[in-house]
């Protein structure tokens, strides 16, 4: 039996089937990323697995025991929030503790846990502090060690670092991810980050609508997506889409195409895959609607007809809005949809 494993596992919300039938096995120290639109029940799935939401159906094991409806207490957990819920008057140290001394942790071992959990995390010299005098970065690690010093079975952290500013966020993610290779706990992580999603995870789930839709490691998701909605949902900008019966007006991707993919079926290519050539050179007409520079690389919004298709480049442009231009296609980015959006091989 793998350390976590769901099997079949419902929540219902009044009415509302919130989570369905969920299946999915977790290894010891994997790190596990829970992706998906807003409301397609990541957060719900987590707090499920927590002991903080009620499991209505299926079952639930961790370590090879039934946990489907033990109280979030004994199931040596530690949940990490997006909102820290730190003790506001408590100091670094004793917010670290808490837990610990309900435990009835001796004294001394739990000094030994703190100091030891505040120099992974780089708080040392702010254990007297209280949260309010500690930055956004220095109150998430706080509560990471909080976590850390429990040493439980599994890590979960919802959205931890949604309330970092750009900088930190990026630092955060980094720290997270040397913590995790240094203590090796198994991880779920539920992120609306694609960075933080394809750098932290050795595989993420992708989620829809309280199902699972794909579960991979990053690069695999990418090149391999088992369908139309993670074909776009991974990957920034996403997916360009053209329907097979627009496919005459792309030149050598009707080519590329042709025979493939049904007559109701769809074409991707990722915007790597596309490139932007001034006018007079082969390839499919277009006319530049939107360049946005990002230094590093510039993204170029061509109109194809009324299809709007964006390209990622690595070079600046000299384009403007308006100019004619003709669009290459790299065909080993390509992928096909059946009407169903199921992904059909090349
Ligand atoms: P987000 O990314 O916006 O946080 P999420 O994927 O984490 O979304 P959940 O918060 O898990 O989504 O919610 C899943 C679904 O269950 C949503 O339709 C939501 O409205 C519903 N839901 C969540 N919590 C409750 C609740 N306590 N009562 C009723 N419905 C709920």
């Amino acid at each position: 039996m793998s350390f976590l494993q769901l099997r079949g596992v419902e929540k219902f919300f009044g009415e509302h089937r919130a989570i369905k039938g969920v299946n999915l096995d977790v290894e010891k120290n994997e790190f596990i990323v829970f992706v998906g639109p807003s409301g397609c029940g990541k957060s719900t799935l987590l707090r499920m697995i927590a002991g903080l939401e009620s499991i209505d159906g299926g079952s639930l094991h961790v370590d090879g025991k039934d946990i489907t409806h033990l109280p979030s207490s004994q199931r040596e957990l530690a949940m990490v929030f997006q909102s820290y819920a730190l003790y506001p008057h408590m100091t670094v140290f004793d917010n670290m503790s808490f837990a610990l001394k309900l435990a009835k942790v001796p004294v001394d071992e739990i000094k030994q846990k703190v100091e030891r959990a505040a120099e992974t995390l780089n708080l040392t010299p702010y254990l007297k502090r209280t949260p309010k005098e500690l930055s956004g970065g220095q109150r998430q690690r706080v509560a990471i060690g909080r976590a850390i010093v429990r040493a439980p079975k599994i890590f979960l952290f919802d959205e931890p670092l949604s309330n970092l500013d750009a900088a930190l966020r990026g630092q955060t993610r980094v720290e997270i991810h040397k913590l995790h290779r240094a203590l090796g706990v198994t991880t779920i992580y539920v992120t609306h980050d694609q960075v933080e999603a394809m750098t932290l995870a050795d595989r993420v789930v992708v989620l829809r609508d309280g199902a699972i839709e794909q579960v991979g490691a990053p690069l695999e998701l990418y090149d391999k997506p088992a369908n139309q909605f993670v074909a776009q949902f991974i990957g920034m900008p996403s997916m360009n889409i053209v329907k097979a019966a627009q496919l005459s007006q792309f030149g050598t991707l009707a080519g590329q195409a042709a025979g493939r993919v049904p007559a109701d079926g769809l074409i991707g290519v990722r915007p790597e895959g596309v490139r932007v050539l001034p006018v007079g050179h082969a390839g499919v007409p277009g006319k530049v609607e939107l360049i946005e520079a990002l230094g590093a690389d510039t993204l170029i919004h061509v109109d194809v007809m009324g299809t709007s298709m964006i390209s990622r480049q690595a070079e600046r442009t000299h384009l403007r809005i308006g100019d004619p231009v003709a669009l290459e296609f790299d065909l080993d980015t390509l992928h096909c949809f059946d009407h169903a959006g199921r992904t059909v091989s090349l």
